[in-house]
């Protein structure tokens, strides 16, 4: 029976690697978290699952008639009291809902930028996945966490492990609190060590399938194309305060230590785990506390060896592009994320190579004017320009 110290939680994106993450946590704590809200876009059977499993307050789902389908399917199940809603609205309405006091941002892409933000803006514990909202939108989503008392906690790995090496206070300068630099670190994927001729017939199936993380297939994507990391680059400046060159990415190909933060007087702190996204995922849901997640712990007996490398930004183009676009400021991340969007799409419906991605991306930035990104309308009629440009460009094939 949940106590009055429970937490209620809307988990957006419940049907996703993260969702499934995040469940599997709170089903460990059923004392001390309650979803309130969960959702998803298509995945409709997988949604109601959700539903006849854990009993949530609200639901909601892309369309009116997969909503229809949903609460007819509830009705059935004897779970008829769950209120089912669809598309943007409902998403806003269960990221702002005065009930929840915790939001999972785990949609994937631009899409969860607007129901993140209105988490943001309603002062929640906002858990930070979808970093492409914050790579699109930074310095408004930054002024926002102030300006309403939200608490920011960063989930992806890297963010969440630096998190954890900081002082509690970081803000206003690295340097300010004798932090030197951040050591992102990446696994370089599952191409790291392939020549780069062999990268052109990459197929998606290739791509998707890390060595050491299990993810959504987008991510996985940006991961093999090392976008990610450049999209953590943009996150991190945001989330740390941190200029680009205050940012070194590491290759870690054991994906063991997760990040690092490099200090004046010369040391370095590091967090280490085994790469199971429950750990930041728990530590996020439980701050300052930590519980119990289900991951194994970690064996540094048969790991036995750490590897450290620098990223060869020659065969992974797409790094220092996001590293330039991050330098350029304005909208030029916001392009950025929105040319790689439809690369990325167009890749895994193999009407794109694995190169092309980051040509694409380049072509797209090259022929866009970087605007100050000064508010959010600005941002989504950018977003929405630079799709136009990607696709118009995909369909000519001039990049
Ligand atoms: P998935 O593709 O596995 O899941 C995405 C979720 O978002 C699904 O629930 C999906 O619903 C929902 N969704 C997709 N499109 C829309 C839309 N237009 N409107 C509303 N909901 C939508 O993604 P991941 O879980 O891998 O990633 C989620 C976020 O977390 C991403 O931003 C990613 O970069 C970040 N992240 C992920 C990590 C991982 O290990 N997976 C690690 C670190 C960060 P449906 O199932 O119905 O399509």
């Amino acid at each position: 029976m949940p106590s009055s110290s429970t937490r209620k939680v809307t988990l957006l994106g419940a049907t996703g690697s993260i969702g499934r993450s995040t469940l599997d946590v709170i089903a460990q704590q059923p004392d001390a978290y309650e979803l309130y809200a969960v959702t998803a876009h298509r995945s409709r059977e997988a949604l109601l699952d959700i539903c006849l499993r854990f009993a949530p307050t609200r639901a909601v789902i892309g369309t009116e008639s997969d909503a229809e389908w949903l609460r007819m399917q509830l009705r059935e199940g004897g779970r008829g009291d769950v209120d089912v809603s669809h598309g943007e609205a409902g998403l806003l309405e269960v990221s702002r809902a005065a009930e929840v006091d915790t939001v999972m941002a785990a949609i994937i892409g631009a899409a969860g930028l607007l129901p993140t933000l209105a988490a943001v803006e309603s002062g929640k514990r906002v858990l930070l996945a979808n970093k492409e909202a914050l790579v699109m939108s930074g310095g408004l989503f930054m002024d926002a966490v102030t300006r309403h008392g939200a608490t920011l906690l960063p989930i992806d790995s890297e963010h969440n492990a630096i998190y954890q090496c900081l002082p509690m206070q970081h803000r206003g300068g690295l340097s300010r609190h004798g932090v030197s630099r951040l050591l992102l670190t990446a696994s370089g994927g599952p191409f790291w060590k392939w020549p780069l001729a062999e990268l052109e017939a990459v197929t998606p199936d290739q791509a998707c399938a890390h060595p050491n993380w299990s993810m959504g297939r987008k991510i996985s994507v940006d991961s093999a194309t090392m976008m990610n990391k450049g999209l953590e680059l943009i996150e991190a400046c945001w989330l740390f305060d941190a200029t680009p060159a205050q940012i070194e990415v590491v290759v870690h190909p054991q994906s063991i230590v997760h990040s690092m933060v490099g200090y004046a007087d010369g040391s370095v702190l590091a967090q280490m785990g085994n790469p199971d996204m429950r750990t930041p995922i728990a530590y996020g849901l439980s701050w300052p506390s930590r519980i119990e997640a289900g991951v194994e712990p970690l064996d540094l007996f048969a790991i036995s060896r750490l590897d450290f490398e620098a990223p060869d930004e020659s065969r992974f183009p797409c790094l220092r592009l996001a590293r330039e676009a991050m330098q350029a400021g304005g909208t030029a991340p916001a392009t950025l994320n929105a040319a790689n969007e439809i690369a990325v799409q167009a890749f895994l419906d193999e009407k794109l190579s694995f190169l092309d991605i980051a040509r694409l991306v380049d072509a797209t930035l090259a022929a866009t004017e970087v605007r100050a990104a000064d508010s959010l309308d600005v941002v989504l009629c950018e977003d929405a320009r630079a799709r136009q440009l990607a696709e118009r460009l995909l369909h000519q094939r001039s990049f």
